[in-house]
């Protein structure tokens, strides 16, 4: 199977507004019949031509006799933790599945963890995504369309608030749909969302973020991982071809706007990367670079053999940052109990297998 999935050519959720208004003019309706379809489809979440339901029926009989859809991911498994995380599995049109997560950030709030790929290319040794491989890239629709699912499971009165570019796969590898599905995110006829509530999490991709610099204001994470090249070289292996020194120099460039600042995040794995001596020389490679630090306790999974970073390390570790005054966060980790944590995205063989493998 290729990477590249094939983008159903008469999806609205595909679409661009412009593609919309060209169709309409090509089918003699007036302009703004685009907005009106752009926003059943992206604002209140039609999953079918029917439900617009003051389109001219005309217009929705030639829509539908010209093979035009829209949306085209399902729904399957919601996961409730005990915490109020919520685990969403979107089946795809092809049989594929993702995964994203809405995670409460407070009242009536939550913040959704989209993904962007059928697996990773990127084997970061302590994710359990990367040890999938990747299948295929999502289309932009496939993206934007988690969001309209996400909204359908929320609680009574609740909303999602944020939407970050951290589930499964790596975004800046998908460049191109990552940055469409954008569009209607942002766009004020689609889900509205402004770009400073959006954010793209990397492992490091230097060409796609000063692609991605030049191209949306939104907020960039990077997954830094490690101190130096040693330790990211062993447990990352897109540290080989773009190393901290060509890392570092991209997000010193990187045009962020006034004021804000980007996110390192550092995944804690115990004896690995959580020393004394390892938080030293972060505050040393980070030196004048606007970021703030968000702590990761690795979520455990079974196989890397990776242990979860001690209590004591990790507090001396942000203290360590916070001295050399770093804004510094812990992550609370959710969604644990349901492998909805951070990295622990994927698919899972069914617990009976697991339990037929061990006995072997
Ligand atoms: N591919 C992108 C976005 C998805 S990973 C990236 O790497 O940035 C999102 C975050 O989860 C990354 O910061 C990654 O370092 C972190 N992560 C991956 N596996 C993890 C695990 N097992 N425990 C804790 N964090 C993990
Ligand atoms: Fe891919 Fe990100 Fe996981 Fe690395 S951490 S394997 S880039 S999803």
């Amino acid at each position: 199977m290729s990477i590249r999935p094939t983008i159903p050519e008469r999806n609205i959720t595909e679409m661009s507004l412009d593609a919309i208004q060209t169709l309409m003019e090509e089918l003699g309706q007036p302009r703004y019949r685009a907005g009106q379809i752009y926003r059943w489809v992206f604002q209140r979440g039609a999953r079918s031509l029917d439900e617009m339901t003051d389109l001219p029926k005309t217009l929705r009989g030639q829509l539908a006799e010209q093979g035009y859809t829209v949306g085209r991911v399902n729904l399957g498994k919601v996961a409730e933790s005990v915490d109020g995380t919520r685990k969403l599995a979107v089946h795809l049109d092809d049989g594929a599945a993702v995964e994203t997560v809405l995670i409460p950030m407070g009242e009536n709030q939550f913040t959704q963890c989209l993904s962007s790929q059928v697996g990773c290319a990127l084997d970061c040794q302590f994710c359990f995504t990367g040890t999938m491989g990747l299948s295929r890239h999502l289309t932009s629709g496939e993206i934007v369309d988690q969001v309209i699912l996400g909204r359908q499971v929320l609680p009574e009165g609740a909303r999602i608030s944020h939407l970050v570019y951290m589930g499964m796969g790596e975004p800046l590898h998908n460049f191109d749909a990552v940055v469409s599905s954008l569009t209607p995110i942002c766009h004020k006829d689609g889900l509205g969302y402004s770009h400073r509530r959006v954010t793209i999490s990397t492992s490091g991709l230097v060409p796609q973020i000063e692609r991605l610099g030049q191209t949306v204001p939104v907020n960039l994470a990077i997954s830094l991982n490690a101190p130096n090249d040693e330790i990211r070289n062993e447990i990352m292996p897109i540290n080989k071809r773009y190393n901290l020194k060509k890392l570092m120099e991209a997000l010193r460039e990187y045009p962020l706007p006034p004021r804000r600042k980007m996110t390192m995040e550092y995944v804690l794995l115990g004896g690995v990367n959580d020393s004394a001596e390892h938080a030293h020389e972060l505050a040393r490679l980070l030196k004048g670079l606007s970021v703030r630090i968000n702590l990761i306790p690795w979520n455990p999974f079974s196989g890397p053999g990776y242990d979860r970073p001690a209590e004591e390390n990790v507090r001396a570790f942000q203290d360590i940052l916070l001295r050399k005054r770093y804004t510094v966060t812990v992550r609370v980790t959710k969604g644990l109990d349901i492998d909805a944590a951070c990295g622990q995205l994927g698919e899972r063989p069914d617990p009976l297998v697991q339990v037929t493998e061990g006995d072997i």
